[in-house]
């Protein structure tokens, strides 16, 4: 199987397109939450996994979105652009964006927006939180998204190690034997490890593999869409930095 790893997408369509062009045919695509928030196009990204069957989990702006009190803990102007997307989306994308999970176990993996021991919230940053986060988790390995910064760590006895990917790179990998993994893909819609291209990953059940890949997009369109929007100016600045 040859999975595309999604996440933190956040209402990006044109990067998110990018990202399924350069991912090609894939046996499945599983996203980590953050669908919407942020971004200028919430329904059509829904609109776009619901269409291609992505399955996946809830993120805090995924819940946020659907009136959840997540709201309260955002700062101004994800809050601004939270109250923006909910006025915004249709029924269908609410409904779809309240159908998903908290956190799903596939082919070996868990699913889950922060972590395995607080599936909305928790940053993973550290060795130590991966591997708590592991050990909350029934499966040989575990992804995450989140934090928008794409990472791995792999835990081998009781000792856990980050391995990567190599910053600055186009591409990486890491193999899927020797331990257990986390594996964070980072951020299709909104980078912030430095790199403005969309983040992905794919995971090779048959060469055992899963590699980051990173993917330029039209940013300045989607700075645009979101001016037009009257979303908060830094939100579209961040995204020319990956920051
Ligand atoms: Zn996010």
């Amino acid at each position: 199987m040859r999975i595309a790893v999604i996440s933190d997408v956040h209402g990006n369509l044109l990067a998110l397109d990018a990202v399924l062009a350069s991912a090609g045919a894939v046996d499945a695509v599983w996203h980590l939450g953050d669908v919407v928030g942020y971004g200028p196009e919430p329904d059509a990204v829904v609109e776009r996994l619901a269409a291609i069957g992505a399955i996946g989990v809830r993120g805090n702006h995924d819940a946020a979105a659907c009136g959840g009190t997540e709201i309260e803990w955002f700062n101004p102007d994800a809050r601004s652009a939270m109250e923006w997307t909910r006025q915004v989306v249709a029924e269908p994308t609410r409904a779809w964006l309240s159908a998903l999970p908290e956190r799903r176990e596939t082919g070996g993996f868990t699913l889950v927006h922060g972590s395995g021991r607080d599936p909305i919230w928790e940053y993973v940053t550290t060795p130590a939180a991966a591997a708590a986060s592991l050990v909350a988790m029934d499966t040989p390995h575990g992804l995450n998204g989140h934090t928008h910064v794409p990472a791995a760590y792999r835990v081998v006895d009781d000792r856990v190690g980050r391995l990567g990917p190599d910053r600055g790179t186009s591409e990486s990998a890491v193999a899927l034997g020797g331990g257990r993994l986390l594996l964070n893909p980072g951020s299709v819609g909104q980078p912030r490890d430095g790199d403005p291209r969309a983040s992905y990953l794919i995971v090779d059940t048959d060469a055992g593999t899963a590699s980051w890949t990173r993917v330029a997009y039209d940013i300045v369109a989607v700075d645009s869409a979101m001016r037009a929007a009257g979303l908060p100016r830094r939100l579209a600045e961040r995204l020319h930095h990956g920051l």
